[in-house]
């Protein structure tokens, strides 16, 4: 098995397995060839790591900070010496192209650890004076955090967690999807080898049992989860009745607004990369694509040929612009979705079948005329299938892009900028693109409102989410007392 890691688990420094735990097969969506065969993790692994973690936290959070940024930044150093190794780990345990996994996964993750170095040192308290005695705060660590991942960004999503985490001087446990495990087991045997104390960040497999079982132990003071609004609902009540932090990046279907003033080569560049890359598994997509009437037909000619060329194939070769899905079941709700869109009335344009290559594939998938009730406009498909919406009036595309219970993403394009900052403000969503779709810089916050989740990734807004305030009141004279 060409990918199997010397254990399940990394917890305490170390490769850990324990065969009790029910065993599961990690395939290469490729293919469908098993690359390795991992164990949940046993109650008695999942005490090790959270026991671990909370030994490891204290003497951690008491190092000066730029010692922790040392280590973090060795380890951004070893994670860019082994780009290529990194990226073709990503491509065999997800399927996504060669091509993507150079240039976003690893390099995003390595970024937010670089970025998160480079903060922690800078960050200070406060003090206010309070006519002669005064007060000052202290930015203090959480303690043990749990990162839960799911399975489309699996590398990029421990190195987003852990990177704020630790950078603050807190400790992570970190479960992946049981669907791509790989990434996480590497990140942590990388900080242990850049310097890192052993078990600041353990890692556990599991499905969502384990996930549950670290969410509600009493050692954990904040969970992080990426996953669809139905789990983030059950995490963030499980954490409610610790009293815990959280942080929740779920799922959507966010709306693209394309104008008729809009530069429409962009713009469906913008739509493609909002629905195709990654096999269109990522939650900020642009699925629901309101296209302004005028500009419609020679939106969809333009998409529909550039659709058209896009290169599906072995998710190994440099040329492959588009791989499968990650798993059988994935590609069966996916298909599912393309059966539904074509019986309630959209209009095919192109795709809209399962792909050739492979097992796992489907075709990149457009449908237009898609109206609001459509299953394929409400519901999160997490797969290559674009609805494309038409719209008349400014006001109608604002109304009807926030008629979702969703609110993680959005995106306009026009040639007008008043007009984008307009609109822009008025759509409910946490991360927005004005003239550009799906970039999402470590300097710039990321996360979103309504149902698709609350709390904030990277920038200096993930360490409001790490962090808490103590505030110190210093008295400087005699006490003042009525009794
Ligand atoms: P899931 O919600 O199915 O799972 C997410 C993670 O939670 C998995 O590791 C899962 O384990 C675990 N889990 C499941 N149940 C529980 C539980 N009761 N307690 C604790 N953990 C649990 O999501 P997927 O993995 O299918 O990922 C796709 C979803 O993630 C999409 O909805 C997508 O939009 C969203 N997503 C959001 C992003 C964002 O930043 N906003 C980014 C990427 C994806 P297991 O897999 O074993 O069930």
């Amino acid at each position: 098995m060409r990918a199997q890691p010397k254990g399940s688990h990394f917890v305490n420094g170390t490769w850990c397995e324990d065969s009790a735990g029910d065993a599961f097969d990690v395939i290469f969506p490729g293919t469908g060839e098993v690359i390795a065969r991992l164990h949940d993790a046993t109650p008695a692994v999942i005490e090790a790591a959270i026991s671990g973690a909370q030994t490891a936290q204290r003497d951690w959070a008491a190092l000066k900070p730029i010692e922790r940024s040392r280590i973090l930044m060795r380890a951004v150093a070893l994670i860019r010496d082994r780009a290529e190794e990194l990226a073709l780990l990503e491509t065999l345990d997800t399927g996504k192209p060669i091509q993507e996994t150079r240039v976003a996964d690893w390099p995003s993750g390595a970024d937010a650890l670089e970025y998160f170095a480079g903060l922690a040192p800078t960050l200070t308290g406060e003090t206010i004076p309070l006519g002669g005695d005064f007060a000052y705060t202290i930015r203090e660590p959480l303690g043990v955090c749990v990162g839960i991942g799911a399975w489309n960004y699996p590398s990029q999503i421990a190195c987003w967690k852990a990177a704020p985490a630790l950078s603050t001087g807190n400790a992570m446990v970190f479960k992946p999807s049981e669907t791509t495990p790989l990434g996480a087991l590497r990140l942590a045997s990388i900080f242990i080898e850049a310097g890192m104390p052993a078990g600041l960040f353990n890692v556990v497999q599991g499905h969502g049992a384990v996930g549950a079982a670290l969410a509600t132990d009493s050692r954990v003071a904040k969970v992080s989860l990426t996953g669809s609004v139905p789990t983030g609902r059950r995490v963030y009540q499980a954490a409610a009745a610790g009293m815990k932090h959280v942080t929740m990046e779920l799922g959507g279907k966010s709306p693209l607004i394309v104008f008729a003033d809009a530069d429409l080569d962009s713009a469906v560049g913008a739509a493609m990369l909002g629905n195709f890359y990654s096999s269109g598994q990522i939650c900020s997509n642009g699925t629901r694509v309101f296209v302004e009437k005028p500009v419609k037909e020679a939106f969809l000619a333009k998409l529909k040929a550039r659709t058209e060329a896009i290169v599906a194939g072995d998710p190994l070769d440099e040329a492959t612009q588009f791989g499968p899905l990650v798993s059988a079941a994935q590609h069966e709700k996916v298909m599912g979705y393309i059966a539904t869109a074509k019986a309630e009335g959209a209009r095919l344009v192109t795709g809209g079948a399962a792909g050739n290559q492979g097992p796992l594939f489907v075709q990149p998938t457009v449908f237009a005329d898609v109206t609001d009730d459509m299953t394929l406009a409400r519901e999160e498909v997490f797969g290559p299938v674009m609805a494309v919406l038409d719209f008349e009036t400014e006001a109608e595309a604002i109304a009807r892009a926030n008629g979702t219970e969703y609110g993680l993403a959005a995106g306009v394009f026009t040639g007008d900028l008043a007009r984008g900052h307009r609109v822009i403000g008025q759509l409910q969503a946490g991360t927005c693109w004005i003239n550009a779709y799906n970039l999402t810089p470590v300097e710039m916050p990321f996360g979103a409102v309504k149902a698709s989740g609350l709390g904030r990734e990277n920038s200096r807004a993930a360490v409001e989410h790490y962090t808490q305030i103590k505030a110190v009141y210093v008295g400087t004279g005699p006490l003042d007392c009525p009794y």
